[in-house]
């Protein structure tokens, strides 16, 4: 097994902090903007990103988290993904929803969160936030904003630490 770091904390509070401008930028402030956190991971990365655009531009924007249940043991049959605890405690209609996930693989949990989504209500749009995207998609999904592309094999993983208090601390390529 070898492992490489890809991002050390100070890369990803860069690409988080680079994120947040180009979410404010493409979406021109925080009007009708919420983010949306895929647990578990985006969740705390979509905390850090809500943390830094209310530091930009003194405006708390709305923070929920969704939970996409995968059965990443049963890789074969992760056609069904059961969508779990939803906390998103605002009107989602006619909003701008980031979703934030730490690692965009095949994009089926994705796909999962936005028909969770629009369940809710009718979003304005849906974009896409992402700290690694490893490659390997099977549905036509991009995301908007990337930390860091990192080609990977199938059978490589993406290792993502957060400390104790769901700070990021590293990105690591693990190869076995
Ligand atoms: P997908 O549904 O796109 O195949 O996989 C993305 C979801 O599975 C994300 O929620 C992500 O957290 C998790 N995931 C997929 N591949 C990896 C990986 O290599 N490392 C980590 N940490 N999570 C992964
Ligand atoms: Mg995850």
């Amino acid at each position: 097994e070898k492992t490489t770091v890809i991002l050390n904390q100070s890369g990803i509070e860069r690409a988080l902090t680079r994120i947040a401008h180009e979410i404010l930028e493409r979406n021109k402030g925080t009007e009708d903007l919420v983010l949306v956190g895929i647990r578990a991971g985006g969740d705390h990365l979509a905390a850090e990103l809500a943390r830094r655009i209310a530091v930009i531009e003194g405006e708390k924007i709305g923070l929920g988290a969704i939970d996409i249940t995968m059965y990443r043991d049963d890789i074969g049959s992760r056609g069904s993904l059961p969508v779990g605890r939803t906390d998103i405690p605002f009107d989602i209609d006619d909003k701008k929803v980031v979703l934030v996930d730490d690692v965009l693989f095949t994009g089926r949990t994705i796909r999962a969160a936005m028909d969770a989504i629009i369940d809710l209500g009718r979003p304005r749009n849906i974009q896409l936030a992402v700290l690694v995207d490893r490659g390997h998609r099977e549905l036509p999904i991009r995301p908007d904003y990337v930390g860091r592309n990192v080609p990977t094999a199938r059978e490589e993983d993406i290792e993502v630490e957060f400390d104790a208090n769901h700070q990021p601390r590293e990105v690591r390529l693990i190869k076995h």
